[in-house]
């Protein structure tokens, strides 16, 4: 077996600055000439169309899964072929998912030798690519999420990131560089990549015909059931990783970026559906953390893990997960608080010295100062739930005693709506000013704001609520 990694050394490109190396293919006579204009980068006429086509894979991935379908009308489907491709069917999805994916593309667990072989086996018969180029795509995908350099990017149309980008022709110089060494030096991926299209005739069409032919005397069902369609509705489904999993959803992890969590996604994919978590936490050998969230490939690592064919399983911790999930909130949070009025910000409001304020009140003005912060409560005399009595005879006055408890301790939602009526600070207005001269000083102000930098005001904190009830001399 040391003649495949001897032979992987040789295709190990130049490492770049940032510790990747290129994607190289080891067969060698691609056409690719990276001095002539590739097709991709000339727009689409109906002179060129064709040439804008892969056909090797719309053969793949349109025209053989149609003439499955056009072939099953004549073709009865007996109920043993029937089983059988459904196991296949997950089988050959696991190849995918905890193969191709969660083992060779994130290195989230570690295999043994057998198992490997199984899902390099299995993987093949999905018919998705070999190991070696899959795996570099996806990676590519993960470092270069929603850009041009993103080979599936969901920017480009739901449909160009299901099917397009394997239906068009890609400039392979386009595709962001990332790091496939180690998979280079796997004997499995290597021997599987060099001899892919054996791979794929084998698992994904003549086992199948052969296992059905052999147990079920069913040889043309099986070619057309657990062969054909089973290849297409593998196919189809995993590709809605890459397109419903953008797409549909939430994103309780971060929204920068559009992958998503959705159930339906996870149901389709084998529990691959939940791609906002896999996107934060690519190593985490887990799609679904909960428990009663669907993942099948998480719970069969777990059952190799227990049979001693899977090792290392990688895992976040819950503290990490956790932060990402409250600053999300905390974002969402901070987007609804944008919304909504908390009365002009103080530093904005005038300094108004008390003798003017005085007169101001005198002049018809409703001006009420409370902890140094004055209101203008003209429009709320009406609608002032303690009657307008209580509320006229605090016009002109520091009032902060009074709506603190000397006559009612009044509420939050009261010192909430107080704040967006407030139109001046009182000079010399207790810490309020003061506050307001060490900001304009840029002295150190310890004050919370928001990712939109707005003060964060939190009940029981605003600038007019006073710590200790005053007691009411009244009642003294
Ligand atoms: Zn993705
Ligand atoms: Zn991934």
């Amino acid at each position: 077996m040391s003649e495949p990694t001897a032979s992987a050394a040789k295709v190990q490109a130049a490492a770049f600055p940032d510790g990747t190396t290129d994607y190289v293919p080891l067969r060698s006579g691609a056409k690719y000439d990276p001095k002539k204009v590739h097709i991709s980068d000339l727009p689409m006429t109906w002179g060129n169309w064709y040439k804008h086509i892969n056909w090797l894979n719309a053969i793949f991935i349109v025209f053989i899964p149609l003439a499955g379908f056009v072939s099953s009308y004549w073709v009865p489907l007996h109920l043993s072929t029937a089983i059988f491709s459904v196991i296949y069917y997950f089988n050959t999805g696991l190849g995918i998912t905890a193969g191709y994916h969660r083992l060779w593309a994130h290195s989230s667990y570690k295999a043994t030798l057998p198992l490997r072989i199984y899902l390099a086996a299995v993987g093949a018969g999905a018919v998705e690519g070999s190991i070696r180029w899959w795996s570099r795509g996806h990676r590519s995908h993960h470092r270069y999420t929603d850009t041009d350099k993103d080979p599936y990017s969901v920017r480009k149309g739901l449909l160009y990131s299901h099917m397009g980008w394997m239906l068009f022709k890609q400039n392979p110089k386009r595709i962001g560089r990332c790091d496939i060494s180690d998979l280079n030096e796997d004997s499995i991926v290597v021997w599987q990549h060099r001899n892919y299209l054996k791979c794929v005739i084998f698992m994904g069409l003549v086992f199948p015909t052969v296992f059905c032919g052999l147990m079920f005397n069913d040889w043309l069902g099986g070619f057309v059931y657990a062969g054909i369609l089973r290849i297409c509705f593998v196919q189809q489904a995993t590709f809605c990783v890459n397109s419903l999993a953008h797409w549909l959803g939430d994103q309780p992890f971060d929204d920068r970026n559009s992958p998503r969590d959705h159930v339906i996604t996870a149901l389709v994919t084998l529990g691959e559906g939940y791609h906002n978590f896999h996107h934060e936490f690519p190593a985490d050998y887990r799609n679904a953390i909960e428990w009663w969230q669907y993942d099948p490939t998480k719970w069969m690592i777990v059952f190799w893990k227990w049979t001693g064919l899977a090792y290392d399983l990688k895992q976040f911790r819950a503290n990490e997960i956790e932060k990402g999930r409250v600053q999300q909130l905390q974002k969402k949070l901070d987007q609804k608080r944008a919304t909504l009025d908390w009365g002009t910000p103080l530093e904005q409001l005038p300094v108004v010295d008390w003798d003017d304020f005085v007169a101001d009140s005198k002049n018809g003005k409703a001006l009420v100062a409370i902890a140094g912060v004055i209101h203008d409560v003209g429009n709320f005399i009406r609608d002032h739930p303690g009657g307008k009595a209580l509320i006229t005879s605090a016009i002109g006055k520091d009032a902060t005693a009074i709506f603190n408890g000397g006559v009612y301790n009044h509420s939050n939602a009261a010192h909430n709506l107080l704040s967006t009526m407030r139109v001046g600070v009182l000079r010399g207005g207790c810490e309020v000013e003061i506050w307001k001269r060490a900001q304009f000083e840029n002295k150190d102000v310890t004050y919370i704001n928001d990712s939109a930098g707005q003060r964060i005001v939190r009940a029981g904190a605003q600038v007019t609520k006073v710590a200790q009830p005053i007691a009411s001399a009244d009642a003294a």
